[in-house]
């Protein structure tokens, strides 16, 4: 069965490798390789156990994906030959208030059924194993941190090496893939069945397809306007920095979160922090990156952690979110009217994470 996908990033790329383990599969992209939009800018935090959230269909969502983590990381290493930067050191979540300590010890039992561990850190604790928070506040109230929940099993992944990982064991398994081909249009050549797509369309070439995949984030929306079925995805938008410390600490270091931050470890000096949730003033209208919220996003990071407070910044960067209109994310769903398309978009905060689920998901799709 020949496969087509459009849109290459994490989410297509994870599609992609999936797919071509048992079946011919093409993918394009619009962009050269490594551009991609939302994914480049991703810090690839896999925060699946650590969510206050007790069930319900997202959460399991998340933790699923999360569980296929531990076994992809290594198969695509051993398939490439590539050395994935994967952080097992967890997620540290700071907590500013006692009630919200105490709170957790309900999602705590509820992870324990579902086969994670959280562990509920008091100040003491804390402070003892990691030193290096101990003046950590939130920056507006200076309220001290109390304690902190500590999730061994969250992970964070770099998202480019995880998708150029990703697209060369498919290319592994045979797939193609043409960048800098964005695809416009579709052809239904079978008369007696308009409903079924028979090719995909660039402004140059037609590919004839079995099934296609519309994992193009924010693409997505004008690639199923075409097909007269509009899946609205609009952006939001995200912006981070990279820093580098004065004086490096003792690593491994994991993933700290508290007050809308991630403070992502890459060594001993050099972390990513992120990211702002920006919203147009209008649905639909475009986004500017506001400088004061970076600078806010720093200075959060810095009351989190003293040792930044003397780093040097590196870059920082923004991207956008793909993130559907008045609906959950992400969608993963055949598009009504179509018996051969599939739509895998909008994964908004969590594409990286979701990836490996949404993969799995797409084949259930086209297998029934
Ligand atoms: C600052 C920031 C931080 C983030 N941090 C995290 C995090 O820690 N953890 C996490 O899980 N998620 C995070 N995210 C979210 C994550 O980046 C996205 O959910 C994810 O990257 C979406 O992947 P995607 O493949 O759907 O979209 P994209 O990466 O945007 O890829 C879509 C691709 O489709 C292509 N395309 C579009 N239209 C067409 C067309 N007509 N023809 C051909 N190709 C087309 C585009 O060129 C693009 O390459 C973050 C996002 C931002 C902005």
């Amino acid at each position: 069965m020949q496969i087509g996908i459009i849109g290459c990033g994490v989410v297509g790329a994870a599609i992609a490798f999936e797919l071509s383990q048992t079946h011919q599969v093409t993918v394009w992209d619009a962009r050269s390789p490594h551009q991609w939009q939302a994914t480049r800018a991703a810090l690839g935090v896999l925060m699946a156990a650590m969510t206050p959230k007790l069930k319900g269909k997202h959460l399991q969502l998340r933790l699923d994906s999360l569980r296929l983590y531990e076994t992809l990381i290594p198969e695509l290493e051993a398939l490439t030959n590539l050395s994935l930067p994967y952080n097992r050191q967890g997620i540290l979540h700071l907590c500013f208030d006692g009630d919200e300590l105490n709170r957790w010890s309900r999602t705590q039992q509820a992870r324990a059924q579902q086969g994670f561990h959280l562990d509920i850190l008091d100040q003491e604790n804390l402070f003892q194993t990691y030193p290096h928070l101990r003046a950590a506040h939130l920056w507006e109230s200076k309220t001290s941190v109390v304690g902190a929940i500590y999730s061994p099993q969250d992970r964070q992944i770099d998202p480019v090496a995880l998708s150029t990982a990703l697209i060369a064991a498919a290319q592994k398994n045979g797939a193609e893939f043409y960048f800098d081909t964005p695809i416009s249009s579709f052809k239904s050549l079978r008369g007696d069945d308009p409903q079924s797509l028979t090719d995909v369309c660039s402004p140059t070439e037609s590919y004839p397809v079995d099934w296609v995949i519309v994992s193009a984030g924010l693409g997505s929306t004008p690639l199923t306007t075409t097909l007269q079925q509009t899946v609205p995805i609009y952006p939001v938008l995200g912006q981070a920095l990279h820093l580098r410390r004065q004086h490096p600490l003792v690593d491994p270091l994991p993933v700290v979160n508290g007050d809308q931050v991630h403070i992502v470890p890459l060594n001993a000096s050099e972390v990513w922090v992120g990211a702002t949730v920006e919203f147009p003033s209008e649905v639909g209208s475009s986004i500017e990156a506001d400088p004061v919220q970076l600078k806010e996003l720093h200075q959060r990071a810095i009351a989190l952690d003293e040792s930044l407070a003397h780093a040097s910044i590196l870059r920082t960067w923004s991207g956008l979110r793909p993130r559907p209109h008045e609906r959950p994310a992400p969608i993963i769903e055949r598009l009504p009217g179509y018996d051969n398309v599939v739509v895998a978009s909008g994964h908004y905060r969590n594409g990286v994470l979701l990836a490996p689920i949404t993969a799995q998901k797409v084949r259930q799709l086209i297998s029934n």
